[in-house]
């Protein structure tokens, strides 16, 4: 098999993952003096922090997705692959993928994180991960198909375990998932299943750390577990979470709770790819960069966002947060320096413009540059942002009537099982 990548007499860049920094760089080169190749495994842009919606039955998958050949249309310099990376040969600059090698004049690494287990395959096999479109649908059914084996068990402690989740790892994800969840159980799920006694049903955030939302202010941290709290979710810090059979969890201090449902959004790491050497990653799969994004021995090669390890000094000494607005003001960084044929090229520095989490329904914090707020109008101020961060007029558009229907009804109307038909 051949990529087909057609010729071309303007140097070729070639960018693996069209997530935030991998979309953002291919958009900003389009239609300049570059071939632009852009490489990834889906055929679609994934909008990570609301695949808890997904996952909740708030939104719908295609919500959050978009297509990346309608993203990149009116370009024509840019060539979009649907494939897989499997190698990559710094020294022949060349990649093997699964619908054959290319080869590049400039690289770009932007193939994001996964789910970091942390070596423990037991909770590997049997927890669910929030890393993609796909992981958000098997957990939504699996939510699901629980609440109906929870409906017609007779054995009452089996009946619990199918209703009791865990949620384990309090950063954003943690929350906003543990917080929706506890939504559902008040507002939608007794509807549902009116012969089910939704007391019985125990949503449980579990952190190893002293505190929620690590990267946020310690007051956001703090209201953050207030909200919850009042919502009815069981927040339990510096607890760590040892094993996970599929039955049971076990927590370091001894705590065994029965659930069918473990959530793991405990951490993530790099998305290594095979061919870049072992000591080009540090500190959980990340490449290690300089302050233009490029490895170090191969000033051709770049690596962006979550998969970059950029120390910058003092605040980022340890390297950036893993989230959206660095990948994209990464991007940014990268396309001036390359458009300007890294002439005085300039040294990336992350602007902060600040983090928020929404817990529920009129219940958010946010933390901007200086400032903090909570409660509704951090909860609009969350909304209006993360709208107005969404891919195509047409997704804002059924997300905004989505959220509005969920306001005015206290129903979602996505809690549909949709399993894969087995093949004889
Ligand atoms: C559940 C969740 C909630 C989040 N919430 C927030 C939030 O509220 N705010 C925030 O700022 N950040 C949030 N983040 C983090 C944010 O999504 C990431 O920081 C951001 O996506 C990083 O962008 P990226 O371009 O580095 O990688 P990604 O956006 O992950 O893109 C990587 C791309 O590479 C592709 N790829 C990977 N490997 C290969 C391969 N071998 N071959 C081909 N293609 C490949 C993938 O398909 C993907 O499209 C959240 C993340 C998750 C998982």
């Amino acid at each position: 098999m051949s990529a087909k990548i057609p010729p071309s007499k303007n140097p070729r860049i070639v960018i693996i993952g069209a997530g935030f920094a991998g979309l953002r760089l291919a958009k900003k080169l389009a239609n300049k003096a570059f071939q632009v190749v852009v490489i990834d495994r889906n055929n679609f842009h994934q909008f990570q922090p609301l695949f808890y919606q997904v996952a909740t039955a708030g939104l719908a998958p295609s919500a959050i997705a978009f297509p990346l050949r309608k993203a990149l249309q009116h370009a024509p310099n840019v060539h979009f692959r649907m494939a897989s990376v499997e190698n990559i040969s710094l020294d022949d600059k060349t990649i093997q993928t699964d619908i054959g090698p290319i080869t590049y004049d400039q690289l770009v690494i932007a193939v994001g994180a996964d789910t970091n287990y942390f070596n423990n395959k037991e909770i590997e096999a049997n927890a669910y991960p929030m890393k993609s479109v796909q992981e958000s649908l098997t957990l939504r059914n699996r939510i699901l198909e629980c609440l109906e084996t929870a409906m017609v068990t007779e054995d009452e402690q089996e009946q619990e375990a199918n209703m009791h989740i865990v949620v384990v790892g309090g950063g954003p994800t943690g929350t906003e998932v543990s917080g929706a969840l506890s939504e559902m159980k008040r507002y939608v799920l007794p509807s549902d299943y009116p012969e089910l006694d939704f007391s019985k049903m125990r949503i449980f955030l579990i952190e190893a750390s002293g505190q929620l939302l690590n990267g946020m202010s310690p007051k956001s941290s703090a209201e953050a577990q207030e909200f919850l709290t009042e919502m009815g979710v069981e927040v339990k810090l510096n607890t760590l979470v040892e094993s996970y059979d599929g039955k049971t969890v076990k927590t370091k201090d001894g705590t065994a709770i029965e659930t069918k449902t473990l959530i793991w959004a405990a951490g993530v790491k790099g998305n290594r790819l095979a061919g870049i050497p072992d000591e080009y990653y540090i500190a959980n799969s990340r490449i290690k960069v300089n302050a233009f994004n490029q490895l170090i021995e191969y000033p051709e090669v770049f690596a962006l966002g979550d998969i970059a390890l950029l120390q910058e000094e003092k605040v980022f000494e340890r390297g950036h947060p893993q989230v959206a607005q660095v990948a994209i003001q990464q991007a940014d960084n990268l396309a001036k320096n390359l458009l300007s044929g890294f002439k005085n090229p300039k040294p990336f520095h992350y602007s902060d413009l600040g983090s928020m989490a929404t817990v529920g329904r009129s219940k958010a914090v946010v933390d901007l540059p200086g400032f903090h707020f909570k409660g509704f109008f951090a909860w609009v101020f969350w909304l209006f942002v993360h709208l107005m961060a969404i891919l195509g007029v047409k997704n804002k558009f059924f997300i905004f009537i989505d959220w509005l229907w969920y306001y005015l009804s206290f129903d979602q109307s996505l809690r549909l099982v949709i399993r894969q038909k087995p093949k004889n």
